[in-house]
């Protein structure tokens, strides 16, 4: 029985005052006790959101570095993340990959290091419409799922989240069908380049354009274990997806 997750990205949004809105809304909200709830906004309002919401809902780091301490201006470790409360990271999300030029080894040792600090992690895979068209998302995905497998020795506190490029941020949702598939797939890679218990036990969060209208849907999907939302976790409606399962 894998528990239902649902994070919220709030990628670079927010402010000290939008986020206290957002907060309080999901602090009122009526949240399923069957879903894990974490919500990930910029480093400099993690204190914030940490100390201001409700004891039920997990905070993540959107990203962090792959060493503790030292002479890496601007990074911040995940030390620090632990320190201030903070229980998740979320690590190679595409736009990290993209517009950061993440390589795959680098989110790899920062997937290792961050495990070893004690974080939980959700580690970002997820192909490009130009791959798809090239028929090579599974190459894609598995060779991103390659690169993490080498540095994860303990999948208890990871879960993986596939976040196809072409559905972020574009309205072009997967379709039920598109997601499970990949997810099935992604579960047999890790049945095969794993283990039985680790494909059978470790949640895949699907992330691309979910909303309040189609999360329900979606979540019906047998591999479907949770979303990672980007956009509509900063709307109301969040709860509603939080709810999709229940
Ligand atoms: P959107 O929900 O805005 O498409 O973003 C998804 C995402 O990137 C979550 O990490």
């Amino acid at each position: 029985p894998r528990k239902f997750i649902v994070g919220g990205n709030f990628k670079l949004n927010g402010s000290q005052s939008s986020l206290k809105s957002l907060v309080d809304n999901l602090n009122q909200g009526n949240l399923s006790t069957d879903v894990e709830i974490v919500v990930s906004p910029p480093f400099i309002y993690l204190d914030q959101v940490r100390k201001s919401v409700r004891k039920d809902v997990a905070v993540a780091g959107q990203n962090c570095f792959s060493k503790g301490s030292g002479a890496y201006t601007g990074e911040v470790a995940a030390e620090m993340l632990k320190d201030i409360g903070i229980d998740w990271v979320i690590l190679g999300h595409s736009e990290r990959r993209e517009i950061f030029k993440e390589t795959d080894d680098e989110i790899g040792q920062k997937v290792a290091h961050a495990l070893e600090a004690g974080l939980k992690v959700m580690f970002c895979v997820g192909e490009t419409l130009e791959q798809r068209e090239a028929n090579k998302t599974e190459e894609t995905v598995f060779r991103q799922l390659a690169a993490g497998v080498k540095y994860i020795k303990d999948w208890t506190n990871v879960v993986v989240a596939y976040e196809p490029v072409w559905a972020i941020g574009t309205g072009k949702v997967a379709t039920p069908n598109q997601a499970q598939e990949v997810h099935k797939s992604i579960r047999g890679w890790l049945k095969e380049n794993v283990s039985a218990k680790v494909a059978d036990e470790t949640r895949i969060m699907y992330g691309g354009s979910v909303n309040g209208g189609n999360a329900a849907t979606l979540a019906q999907e047998e591999d479907v274990d949770g979303f990672l939302v980007g956009g509509a976790s900063l709307k109301p409606e969040f709860v509603t997806i939080c709810n999709a399962k229940a």
